[in-house]
């Protein structure tokens, strides 16, 4: 059975009609060839898909202001990230609204789509920084520290081999001393990003563009 809002798109917008195939997905690494009947989609047979990469990336984004998370979650779902999860740290301007989390999660799953990937990210719920830490379950976590003087991310990868990497970006004001001291001590290694200054928008799709490279094989 198809949602009114489902097969809005397959005939408005597709403009398909009866009897014609089109690619189905629950977002949860699944796809099948389907046929449009009526008000339902009739499964013919499943597709296999390759488009993830072979790491697991959290982000770790310290919500930036205004719309800017929208970017960061539309850029880095187009990138392959596997989970986002929004922090409010000491420099934090804004605590969002619960409408926003449906907003990134319906961008993630159309950013998705877009770039036909079999898994939809999760977007988790908004936490502060400190219970972000705690949370963190990866092995391989870094905290991208801008004029720190730190290893370069890319170096760091070099000699890692993993499934599960976590990455965590600041606000526009920047980590204060005592967050970047409580995350070496959750077991985070500081990195850098290269020697300009970047925005907090462009930090997590500069650090998920780094790592993703240095994964993907082909
Ligand atoms: N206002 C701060 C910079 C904040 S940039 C200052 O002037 O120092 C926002 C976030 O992006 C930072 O907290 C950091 O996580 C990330 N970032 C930006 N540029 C970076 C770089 N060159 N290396 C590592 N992280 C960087």
């Amino acid at each position: 059975m198809l949602t009114t809002q489902q097969q809005h798109y397959l005939s408005h917008v597709l403009r398909l009609r009866n009897g014609e195939r089109f690619i189905a997905m629950n977002g949860l690494g699944q796809w099948w060839l389907a046929v449009l009947a009526g008000t339902k989609a009739q499964v013919l047979e499943p597709i296999l898909v390759q488009t993830e990469l072979p790491v697991a990336i959290t982000l770790m984004v310290a919500l930036p202001k205004g719309n800017g998370f929208d970017e960061v979650v539309r850029y880095c779902t187009e990138l392959g990230v596997a989970s986002i999860a929004p922090v409010i740290s000491q420099h934090t301007l804004l605590n969002p609204s619960s409408q926003k989390l449906d907003r990134w999660r319906r961008i993630a799953k159309e950013a998705s789509e877009q770039s036909e990937r079999s898994l939809v990210p999760q977007i988790l719920e908004p936490v502060s920084f400190a219970t972000g830490l705690t949370a963190a379950t990866a092995t391989c976590r870094y905290l991208c520290v801008a004029r720190g003087n730190c290893l370069h991310l890319k170096k760091a990868l070099n000699s890692v081999s993993t499934t599960e990497i976590l990455i965590a970006t600041g606000p526009e004001g920047g980590w204060t001393a005592s967050e970047v001291e409580c995350a070496i001590a959750a077991g985070f290694q500081p990195v850098s990003l290269g020697r300009r200054i970047l925005r907090a928008v462009t930090a997590p799709v500069v650090a998920l563009s780094l790592t993703a490279a240095a994964f993907e094989k082909e």
